[in-house]
């Protein structure tokens, strides 16, 4: 065991402050991640502060990591010392079910292990995430980063990234579809960057006027101001499919209203109250409504490749760990552009 430095909150109600804890020594198959910078998801904020009502404190958030392998296992093989690697949401699963065998490990039937607040397999207690020095991970959940890319604007990527890449690959989204993307936050930002890269034609729906000229730049061709009734009524019935990415709560009526026959609404935003549903918004056109978490190891390395590839990355604001308090504030504001990253060598020692 070794003690490692973190950021945390103690209760639900406690701002985040320096929080130290044991992490286990470096297993057979284990990486040891220095880590560098760490991407502030709002799911961090949800948890902090028990907004899913299963948190279990102490509560170090933090699962969109990127850092530098310090040290392997010896039964290690993907890895070396030196390698620039990320870990996402999870940091295992039973790896045996039907689900864990489709590299669906996010739907692992046993349920994964989140990065933080999960339960780990080897110390019993929960796991503690990536506000933090270090990161003892087995290999089979660390990622390999392309090294073209920014390795600050690489950290989300992990949980944004892959959260809108999987629903908009699942339902195969591309050339001849409209797509629209609901709120231009950590996750919007990212669905609209895939989305334009998939050949689809995009449009952002935003509550913010100052961020019209900012869709348009990431990759949006139509920007609408979602609280404008005028503009909403001139979007029903065109859409193939949209993501909703908003983090609080919203009338989903409304984008259900949007789209085509049969076409998809997939919620990836997850606000602490339900969403109410008017069932006429789906029986009138056969449309579906559905949901989608993070996405598998496999497809996050594919989606991290694809980043390598088409030179994508976060556009981010970088924050000093004792700044996390004010961005949890801006990102209530929906004052973000895009994604807050902490800079972990700002973690005092
Ligand atoms: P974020 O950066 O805070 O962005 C959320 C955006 O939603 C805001 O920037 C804002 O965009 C919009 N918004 C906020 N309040 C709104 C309101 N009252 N009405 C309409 N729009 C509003 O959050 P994030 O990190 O992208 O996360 C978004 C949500 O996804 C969170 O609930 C998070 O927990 C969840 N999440 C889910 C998964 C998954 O696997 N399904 C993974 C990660 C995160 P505009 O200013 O453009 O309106
Ligand atoms: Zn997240
Ligand atoms: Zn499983």
């Amino acid at each position: 065991m070794f003690i490692c430095q973190g950021f945390g909150a103690t209760a639900a109600t406690e701002k985040l402050g320096p929080f130290s804890f044991e992490r286990r020594d470096t297993g057979p198959t284990d990486v040891r991640i220095d880590i560098r910078y760490c991407g502030v998801c709002h799911s961090d904020l949800h948890q902090a502060r028990n907004e899913w009502h299963n948190t279990i404190d102490p509560c170090v958030p933090g699962h969109e990591i990127v850092g530098q392998v310090a040290e392997v296992g010896d039964k290690v093989t993907r890895f070396a010392v030196g390698d620039l690697v990320g870990v996402g949401c999870m940091v295992d699963s039973c790896r045996e079910c039907a689900s864990c065998k489709q590299g669906l490990e996010q739907y692992c039937e046993v349920g994964f292990v989140g990065t933080y607040n999960g339960p780990d397999k080897h110390s019993g207690g929960m796991t503690f995430g990536g506000y933090s020095r270090a990161v003892v991970v087995d290999e089979a959940f660390v990622l390999k980063v392309p090294k073209n890319l920014d390795l600050a604007a690489v950290a989300p990527l992990l949980c944004a990234g892959i959260t809108t890449y999987s629903p908009l690959r699942h339902w195969k989204v591309g050339p001849g579809q409209r797509v629209g993307i609901v709120g231009l936050g950590g996750l919007g930002h990212m669905g609209v960057k895939f989305a334009r890269a998939f050949g689809a034609e995009v449009v952002l729906f935003t509550t913010s006027a100052s961020k019209v000229d900012d869709g348009l730049r990431l990759g949006a061709h139509k920007v609408v101001l979602s609280r404008d009734p005028d503009a909403m009524a001139k979007e029903v019935g065109s859409f193939d499919f949209i993501l909703d990415a908003v983090a609080a709560q919203h009338d989903i009526n409304e984008y259900l209203g949007l789209l085509k026959t049969d076409g998809t609404l997939v919620q990836v935003g997850a606000p602490e109250e339900p969403l109410p549903v008017a069932v006429f918004s789906l029986i009138m056109k056969r449309r579906n409504f559905a949901g989608s978490l993070i996405g598998g190891i496999a497809e996050t390395q594919e989606m991290l490749d694809f980043c390598g590839e088409h030179n994508i990355t976060s556009d981010i604001e970088m924050i000093r760990m004792d700044e996390i308090e004010t961005a949890y504030a801006r990102m209530l504001r929906s004052d973000v552009k895009y994604r807050f990253v902490i800079d972990m060598e700002t973690l005092a020692s």
